[in-house]
């Protein structure tokens, strides 16, 4: 029999999971941010000169007085050495989307055999890791490998404790020589400022004389998968790809939907409680968590925050989840589709704009004055939406997101707003005009002074929208589980920016000519709901009817990773964040490469890794179950009784499928593509996803005929059930 397998079922069922409670001394309330250096910690630490001069950098973005640098080092230096620390690091997010960093001692020696802990503040602003290694789509030529990082200060840094030793972490921005993104951080901060500076002209507009800077909020919700390691470690697709490349659908599936908000396993809870005391040192705010629709599926949401530190924090809450799980035994799959026929996961990107003054710009508010603003700021979200579709599109776009979207469990490929029947109907009303004189319950005139007040909750939930309105917020749903929320939040912001400048513009320029404030932005909004209304749908965005009413209306439906990524290069999109200064092309034309490497890459190690399990695991299981058929035939026949051979045939038909398949897949890997990232990206969806396709059909075929004490692999029943 194969012992792989039934090693791992003993030794699930022999595991104890560790206790896991916050302590008295560790209550969430004691502990939260104990770890980072935070605002209070600096003004505690910090001569108030040098701290008045790093919050104006972090509030009101304002350039870093260099001069201060060396006073924030050294305090900041001090209070990790208090912590424990013994090393530094600048924390970067290379192109790959993980997370990068580069330690440092913080001890140098003295050249008379001591050391001394030093800190200087050119060392805390700026590191030179070597960059060479890190995917930048033609932006640095090897012999100038060189890349720089630089300190992030609207991030705060933090201790990151390991029983071996902890470390000062500085979030850094990671550019080139010539001072290129070579990063997901750089754009993130650069969209986020454009955005700001446009909004608070909407603002100004609005009435507000001296509005605070505007900044971007963001809330991830985190779905993920939890498996048992030792079915993890039995299984070489999961280890090396993420996800299961071979597996029969279980007799059980999700179709009773006993899982979605049912009670949390008790292991699971008891990793819960781990990764949220970790998550509170670093203060990062875990709220909500609970069950998720698939078996072995479950979701972390913590309060939003500011869009770069959430984005921040997302990151390292996810490094934190794979860290804590394997100390309960378990794997933690960010996959966005880790088991095929079973649900997927993603990663809800919320997102509002305002400040502490004004609060989310999408809550409609109690006057008819704010409700104006309100729609102004709505029909940026609509025209920008339109308008960019193809943008938002790529953004959630890889090889891993395929999978997911446009699967009948997670939001089309087709980019769509839905807005609720309440602000739908608004628009509606809007897209007729201002023609109309009756203010009642049928038809309204827009403009500050007669808007009625909008009730703050929508009611209804539309869980197939890829883009909706939330009653204070939009939620863009597309983003998948893997990747950093850094990527849709540029684009988000970068499309915002141009809608509110463009917005601003006409809006003040009408002003200027002497037109009626009211009757400027009622004559605008009309125009953009009749421009960009298209965009605007209420209906199930799961239905077979909407790719052809989609299409009707003109929108694009980019199914798959190859269709989308030529839209980073299209010259709109090119202008587009070109005109914001979020990417110069060459920015642009190094993130379609990297787009297209990215997706060539992941599909590569899985089509070697299905030629591998195939060959050497699952065809020699299925042989030797063949073998003992024939066996028992020669038996029966030796013994005079009369044989069936049917069920040789049984699984003879499906070990030649397989056979043919893996040749196939086989001879796909070995075709030359010419090295060219388009080409060989092409040759990954056309040759090797179908070759790999065909080696699964026939693996599950005999998944369901061989013995079971001679299958070799975790079965989905196992993994997605037994925890
Ligand atoms: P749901 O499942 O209903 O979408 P959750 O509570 O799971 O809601 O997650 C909602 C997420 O939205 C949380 O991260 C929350 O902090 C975030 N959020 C709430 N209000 C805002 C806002 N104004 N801007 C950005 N994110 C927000
Ligand atoms: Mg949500």
């Amino acid at each position: 029999g194969n012992t792989v397998r039934l090693n791992a079922i003993k030794d699930v069922e022999a595991y104890v999971p560790p206790s896991a409670s916050f302590t008295d001394s560790e209550a969430p309330g004691e502990i939260f941010g104990e770890n980072v250096f935070s605002q209070v910690v600096m003004q505690k630490r910090l001569p108030k000169s040098v701290y008045k001069s790093v919050m104006a950098t972090i509030e009101h973005g304002a350039m870093l007085d260099p001069l201060v640098a060396d006073a924030i080092a050294s305090a900041m230096k001090d209070w990790a050495l208090e912590k424990g620390a013994t090393h530094y690091a600048h924390v970067f997010y290379p192109l790959t989307g993980l997370t990068a960093e580069k330690h440092d001692s913080f001890f140098e020696p003295m050249g008379d055999g001591t050391a001394l802990a030093e800190f200087a503040g050119k060392t805390l602003t700026q590191g030179e890791p070597d960059a060479s290694s890190f995917p930048n789509g033609g932006l640095r030529n090897t012999f100038e490998a060189r890349g720089y990082t630089g300190w992030d200060v609207t991030s705060p840094a933090y201790v990151l404790e390991n029983p071996n030793g902890n470390t000062l972490c500085i979030p850094t921005v990671f550019v080139s020589m010539t001072g290129e993104a070579l990063d997901h951080k750089t754009p993130l901060l650069r969209s986020q400022q454009a955005m700001g500076t446009h909004a608070e002209r909407i603002l100004r507009l609005f009435g507000h004389e001296n509005p605070d800077h505007v900044v971007a909020y963001c809330g991830p919700e985190q779905e993920y998968f939890l498996v048992d390691r030792h079915f993890f470690l039995a299984r070489p697709d999961l280890l090396n790809a993420g996800r299961t490349l071979f597996g029969a659908k279980p007799p059980k599936g999700q179709e009773f939907d006993d899982h979605y908000f049912g009670v949390i396993p008790e292991r699971v809870l008891g990793f819960m409680m781990d990764t949220e005391r970790e998550l509170f040192k670093l203060g990062i705010p875990a709220k909500t968590r609970h069950n998720e629709v698939a078996p072995g599926q479950f979701e972390i949401a913590p309060m939003f925050e500011r869009g770069n530190l959430a984005a921040d924090h997302q990151q390292l809450l996810m490094s934190t989840f794979k860290t804590i799980a394997k100390k309960h035994g378990m794997e933690c799959l960010f996959h966005e589709k880790p088991f095929q026929g079973v649900n997927g996961s993603g990663k809800h990107v919320n997102f509002s704009l305002g400040n502490a003054q004004v609060g989310s710009v999408f809550v409609p508010g109690d006057t008819p004055h704010e409700n104006a603003q309100f729609l102004v700021f709505c029909a940026a979200v609509i025209r920008g939406v339109h308008k960019y579709a193809g943008l938002l599109r790529a953004s959630v776009a890889s090889a891993t997101n395929d999978h997911r979207l446009g699967a009948n469990e997670a939001p089309p490929a087709i980019i769509s707003i839905f807005l609720g029947d309440q602000l739908a109907d608004v628009f509606e009303q809007i897209a007729k005009g201002p023609a109309t004189s009756s203010k009642g319950k049928g038809t309204m005139v827009i403009g500050v002074d007669t808007l009625p007040v909008l009730p703050t909750d929508p009611g209804d939930r539309n869980r197939t929208s890829p883009f909706a309105f939330t009653g204070n917020r939009f939620e863009f749903r597309a983003p998948g589980s893997m990747q950093t929320v850094a990527g849709p939040m540029t684009t988000i912001s970068t499309i915002m920016a141009e809608s509110l400048d463009y917005i601003a513009t006409a809006l003040e320029t009408a002003v200027a000519d002497g037109t009626d404030f009211d009757e400027a932005v009622q004559a605008l909004l009309t125009e953009i709901i009749n421009e960009h209304g298209a965009v605007v749908f209420n209906g199930d965005g799961y239905a077979d009817a909407w790719p052809i009413e989609a299409e009707k209306r003109g929108l694009a439906n980019l199914k798959t990773t190859l269709d989308a990524l030529p839209e980073l290069i299209t010259e709109p999109a090119m202008e587009l964040f070109e005109n914001y200064k979020v990417f110069n092309h060459r920015e642009m034309h190094s993130r379609y490469e990297i787009g297209l490497e990215q997706y060539a890459l992941t599909i590569g190690v899985e089509a070697r890794l299905t030629l591998e399990i195939g060959s050497t695991v699952i065809l020699p299981a299925a042989v030797r179950h063949q073998t003992e058929i024939a066996l028992n035939i020669g038996a029966l026949k030796a013994a005079g009784v009369e044989a069936e051979t049917a069920p040789l045939n049984e699984v003879s038909v499906p070990i030649n499928a397989l056979r043919s398949a893996l040749a196939t897949l086989k001879d796909a890997l070995a075709t030359d593509t010419g090295h060219e990232a388009l080409g060989e990206a092409e040759h990954a969806r056309d040759a090797l996803l179908p070759a790999m396709a065909a080696v699964r059909l026939a693996a599950d075929a005999l998944e369901e005929i061989v013995a079971d004490d001679l299958w070799p692999l975790p079965t989905y029943q196992e993994m997605l059930f037994i925890l």
